[in-house]
């Protein structure tokens, strides 16, 4: 289903830029007392950028950029954009075939007939690929630094590290601030590395025992149901296809509108543009518009 309405009551859901799928909406938003964040393009910008290229096989740098560039040009996640950009800009791209992506995963595919698998260990290991402790110990001094780091293999072979770095939206501290004062408990919810997960946290004021670092997408689900489970009445905000299956879970699912269209698709309500504030302010409003209607 899409949004089929906005916001009724007042209209100023509809100046706000506030999609509700249903009236039933405004009663889940007013007993929801948990909101999960989804990290990339949610709290930060999502407009990562390239930091550098560490190759660590027989591949130079550019080699390997080039390479991996030329897979993720295929893929939508941010990652992937800011990869294909360094690599158009630098090196250029190649063409590629068998291309394969998983969520909160990574890419594969054949570039001048190598094969090119690019993102987290665990896609890698799936692909058979073995990782070294020395390469290991690489990728954590990278992310300690604060980056998304993922890893680069050709032929089997680990070929380098990419490192990326994001930028906390302006807005995004302070809509937290608004969350807390509207009784909420924000919980940061990523696929992402636990150094850069706890740095974010404690930029926008998120306590470092709500951190959920290095969740898969189906572990999205899974941290909204045990929530729930443990008694919970849970938002989540996500903009991703990997945080559609979380925000249809969620008692309230909230879509950035600058997301994919999966994400808005799953939601209960979406907020244009992509401003976290806009989310407490789809609460508060919400909660108000219930009051008036009571
Ligand atoms: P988030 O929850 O922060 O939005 P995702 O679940 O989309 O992050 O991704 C989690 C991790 O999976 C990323 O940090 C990265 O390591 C890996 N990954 C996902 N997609 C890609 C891709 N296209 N290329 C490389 N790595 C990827
Ligand atoms: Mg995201």
């Amino acid at each position: 289903a899409t949004p089929v309405g906005l916001l009724t009551g007042t209209g100023r859901g509809a100046q706000l830029g506030i999609l509700i799928k249903g009236p039933q909406v405004l009663e889940d938003t007013r007993t929801v007392d948990t909101i999960l964040l989804d990290k990339t393009g949610t709290v930060t910008n999502g407009k990562l950028a390239v930091a550098r290229t560490l190759a660590l096989g027989a591949l130079n740098d550019t080699e390997v950029l080039r390479l991996a560039g030329s897979v993720e040009a295929a893929s939508e996640h941010p990652i992937a954009h800011a990869i294909a950009a360094a690599a158009t800009a630098g090196p250029g791209i190649d063409a590629v075939t068998g291309f394969d992506s998983a969520p909160g995963g990574g890419v594969r595919g054949i570039v001048k007939g190598h094969m090119v698998v690019a993102g987290r260990a665990g896609w890698l290991e799936e692909n058979g690929i073995d990782i070294t402790d020395a390469h290991q110990e690489v990728l954590r001094r990278e992310q300690e630094s604060g980056a998304t780091a993922i890893w680069v293999a050709v032929d089997r072979t680990v070929a380098g590290i990419i490192s990326l770095e994001d930028t906390i939206k302006d807005g995004s501290a302070e809509a937290i601030t608004r969350f807390k004062s509207l009784g909420l408990r924000p919980i940061l919810l990523t696929g992402d590395n636990a150094a850069v997960a706890s740095q974010v946290a404690a930029a926008v004021g998120i306590a470092p025992e709500d951190v959920f670092a290095d969740v898969l997408p189906q572990g999205k689900v899974e941290a909204v149901k045990r929530l729930q489970a443990a008694g919970a009445t849970v938002a989540m905000a996500g903009d991703g296809v990997n945080d559609a299956a979380a925000l249809a879970q969620a008692d309230l699912g909230v879509a950035m509108g600058s997301g994919t269209d999966v994400a808005i698709e799953a939601a209960d309500l979406t907020v244009m543009g992509n401003d976290l504030g806009q989310v407490a302010t789809a609460i508060e409003l919400s909660r108000k518009t219930l009051a008036t209607i009571k």
